[in-house]
């Protein structure tokens, strides 16, 4: 039995996951899944043709170092130590470093910018707060365990549970979160920053100003939202791609934060994002201490620059800046638009993954890597930035991202 293994699917980071051969006890069906995948990019490869790891290694040193401007993209599946090599190497090529966050939660990030955040830990949510709200998120969905583990059934040192929880889901449709919910607020699409405003608003003491009805909600349910959030001990908002990518985005981001700052004039509150990726956190907080910046980086005049759109993969494979792409730990050719898909397809694309996926088909270098959390061993940050070791729980023959990082390095500055 190998106990306190961490999940490396979500942004939960579950680390009291505990195997015995191949059955893992704790796990969700979506983390089950992850485990139980056989699917595998099986050798190297250049342009489809199975070769060694040195080969495939020089191959892609060979392709970044006549690149004029690599993009290097990705991250959010992989280790800190990985990640740490991958930013030093866009620093030493005058390259691009984006991640994940460029295409979910970079108007967070951009919000925090200029407004700070009120921030806490998932520990907070499980032994304090009784009043939780899910705005814009589904975790029920998305992070399964969110619901058990840290936030509406969770028992804490002050907490007893759903008993002691008043659980709010503010949402444009009805989610399987909603059905958990004491309060389901629907609301209209893309009204997220007038009613954050309106709460505001009524919570510092101007319900005079606020109209009949916001969002889709009438002044009469705001009021009672507001005093919902008021009446917490210790509250806590949770949200999600709902709020990040909604009319607004980063000003939406923004007027939550502004809320809960008001808040917490009259109690305590914090306010979390519902971060995807495992670890999506590490992939921006790791270049943040290494160059000041979590994502959008641009290497090309020698030193940092941070220019979300400029710097960002979509816009700088659209616009034709980057010649060479070293994607690690990620899929873009699934989720990126077409044209900056169609970019790829003509630059020469180095692939660093265990799994194949849409990019493996147009990558010209496959290098396959030991599965993070179950082949091979790092540092994460779960979804509220605490770092947490994950482990190997199998041997592998597979070298380890960060091995495969260490022999580019080497290469690359040889
Ligand atoms: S909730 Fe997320 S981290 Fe936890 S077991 Fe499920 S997939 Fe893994």
């Amino acid at each position: 039995m190998i106990k306190d293994v961490v999940c490396t699917f979500c942004g939960n980071a579950c680390d009291d996951i505990e195997f015995e051969g191949d059955y893992g006890r704790n796990l969700c069906p979506v983390g089950e899944a992850k485990f139980a995948r056989k699917e595998r990019i099986k050798t190297p490869m250049i342009n489809g043709k199975e070769v060694s790891y040195d080969e495939a290694i020089e191959k892609a040193a060979e392709i970044l170092k006549s690149s004029k401007r690599p993009l290097l993209y990705g991250w959010s599946s992989t280790v800190n130590e990985a990640i740490r090599l991958g930013v030093i190497i866009a620093e030493k090529l005058g390259g691009i470093y984006d991640q994940c966050s460029s295409v979910c939660h970079a108007p967070t990030t951009l919000a925090m910018i200029e407004q700070g955040i009120v921030g806490g830990t998932l520990g907070q949510a499980k032994n304090r707060a009784d009043v939780v709200v899910f705005w814009g998120c589904n975790p029920v969905e998305a992070h399964p365990r969110h619901p058990t583990r840290y936030s509406v059934m969770a028992r804490g040192f002050l907490t007893r549970g759903r008993s002691d929880r008043r659980v709010i889901v503010v949402d444009v449709r009805k989610t399987p979160t909603a059905y958990l919910a004491t309060d389901f607020y629907m609301i209209k699409p893309n009204s997220d920053f007038a009613i954050f405003t309106a709460l505001r608003s009524i919570v510092n003491g101007h319900e005079e100003a606020v109209p009949d009805r916001v969002g889709g909600l009438k002044k009469e349910e705001l009021i009672e939202l507001a005093k919902t959030l008021e009446s917490a001990k210790y509250g806590l908002v949770f949200f999600g791609l709902g709020v990040t990518h909604t009319r607004g985005h980063e000003r939406n981001v923004e007027a939550v934060i502004k809320l809960v700052q008001d808040l917490n004039k009259k109690t305590r509150y914090i306010l979390q994002p519902m971060r995807g990726h495992f670890n999506v956190v590490g992939s921006g907080e790791v270049p943040a201490w290494e160059v000041g910046f979590e994502y959008a980086i641009d290497f090309s005049r020698g030193y940092a620059r941070f220019s979300p759109g400029e710097f960002t993969a979509v816009e700088a494979l659209i616009r034709g800046d980057c010649d060479a792409a070293m994607i690690v730990a990620s899929d873009p050719v699934a989720h990126f638009p077409k044209k900056a898909v169609e970019r790829l397809k003509k630059i020469p694309v180095i692939q660093i993954d265990p799994h194949p996926n849409l990019t493996t088909k147009i990558a010209d270098v496959v290098i396959p890597t030991a599965i993070v959390g179950i082949e091979a061993e790092g540092t994460i940050y779960r979804m509220d930035g605490v770092p947490l070791r994950v482990k190997k729980i199998k041997d592998t023959n597979y070298p380890t991202d960060v091995e495969i990082m260490e022999k580019l390095l080497e290469k690359i500055v040889r």
